[in-house]
């Protein structure tokens, strides 16, 4: 076996320590023999890895280009300028921070930018779509806040701008986020700028999910909208593993100093790295297609699995996202998910709105990278039905999934 993204890096790693490279060279062969479903998952480029592998991961970089506390910082300090400045390009925004270590650091530190312990902030709650960092009592933002959790419609799945509204009016936040883990469809970011200058909030926009459709020109941006956007860089965007912030000039220097030295220390300059590499091509035309095929792909595969009698939230999608809750074939998601995995078929457990049981959370931005379209989505679907049903059984699954991605290797030889 040998691995085609970094080939000197695994064979010297097979020679040292054949244990680990068994372990690494096992995990690409499960991602590619595999249906990687997982919405917040990609395949990043050879590119993207071969950054990650580089030098860059040795050295200390603690501040910013041109004020570091560490010699030696010439020439990753050009690294940084140079994702900082193809971000700022990518998103049209006066200022970004790449230095953020994953989304989750990224709205850590936007929180430190805006707000007090205290601070009253609303947010989509939890049972939603709401990440754990928008109020979860098990995570410092639920801890240190005081989160006030809007929902969704009972009837459509879509988000209850009146509730908001009305939300904002009677607790006067600090803060409101928008943003999800599972909300398929665009949000409004024009209301929320509406609703937060009404109350006197500042709006977070925590685009992790669809940041990477935004730079394709595939979903609109909060850039214009929201005082601060969070993201991360590893999904839709197919970068690294990390987060970034984007505000307008007035907030960055609040921001740089939210993320170091308040929550972070050392910056990783090989993922920086990176992220210059992902931001390079996400501004390509290339990736423009990409990401319009994501969201082709995701409609077909909603459309398709709501035809094998699985219910749609918000009955589709605008984005990468599919939920969908399987219960009218007989199984709850938990249940559909352990069926589906023993198939090969990887992808998540989710909360759905209003219900008891949990659904299904797919995402197209994996098997995309891949090069599967429409055709593939419905062979997806069909095959995803018929697992959950029980009516094909995992050996012959798992067949018709290797016929299925034998012919779209993510990282071809
Ligand atoms: C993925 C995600 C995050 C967190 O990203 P990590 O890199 O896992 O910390 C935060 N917010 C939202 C809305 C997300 O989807």
């Amino acid at each position: 076996m040998s691995v085609t993204h970094a080939p000197q890096t695994t064979d010297v790693l097979t020679r040292q320590d054949p244990e680990l490279a068994e372990i690494l060279l096992g995990e690409l062969h499960r991602q590619s023999s595999t249906l990687q479903l997982i919405a917040a998952e990609n395949f990043c480029s050879p590119a993207v890895l071969a950054a990650l592998g580089s030098a860059l991961a040795n050295k200390y970089a603690e501040g910013y280009p041109g004020a570091r506390h560490h010699g030696g910082c010439e020439i990753v300090d050009v690294a940084e300028r140079l994702a900082v400045d193809r971000a700022k390009s990518l998103f049209g925004a006066e200022h970004a921070n790449v230095q953020s270590h994953s989304g989750s650091s990224a709205v850590l530190a936007a929180y430190a930018a805006l707000l007090r312990p205290g601070d009253t902030v609303l947010a989509l709650g939890l049972p939603y779509g709401g990440h754990l960092t928008h109020g979860s009592p098990a995570n410092f933002s639920g801890r240190w806040f005081d989160f006030v959790g809007y929902g969704v419609d009972a009837e459509t799945g879509l988000i209850d701008h009146d509730q908001v509204r009305t939300l904002a009016r009677t607790h006067r936040p600090k803060a409101i986020v928008c943003g999800s883990i599972a909300y398929p469809r665009h949000i409004d970011y024009a209301f929320f700028r509406e609703v937060a200058d009404e109350v006197g909030a500042y709006l977070i926009a925590d685009a992790a999910h669809p940041i990477g459709l935004v730079a394709g020109g595939a979903a609109p941006s909060p850039v214009p909208y929201a005082d601060v956007v969070c993201a991360t860089t590893h999904k839709v965007l197919r970068g690294p593993r990390g987060g970034m912030i984007l505000c307008g000039g007035d907030l960055a220097e609040r921001v740089d100093r939210a993320v170091f030295p308040f929550t972070q220390g050392g910056a990783q300059m090989h993922t920086i790295a990176a992220k210059a590499v992902a931001f390079g091509e996400a501004a390509t035309p290339a990736f423009a297609a990409y990401a319009h095929q994501v969201v082709a792909n995701a409609r077909v595969l909603a459309a398709a699995l709501a035809d094998e009698g699985l219910v749609v939230t918000t009955g589709g999608t605008d984005t990468h996202l599919v939920t969908a809750d399987p219960a009218p074939l007989g199984v709850d998601g938990r249940t559909a998910r352990g069926r589906l995995a023993a198939a090969g078929l990887v992808l998540d457990c989710c909360a759905l709105p209003h219900a008891d049981t949990r659904g299904l959370r797919l995402g197209t931005a994996a098997v995309t990278t891949q090069g599967m379209a429409e055709k593939e989505m419905e062979r997806i679907a069909a095959l995803l039905a018929g697992v959950v049903r029980g009516e094909v059984e995992s050996v012959r699954a798992r067949e018709e999934v290797r016929d299925l991605v034998g012919g779209f290797p993510p990282y071809p030889a």
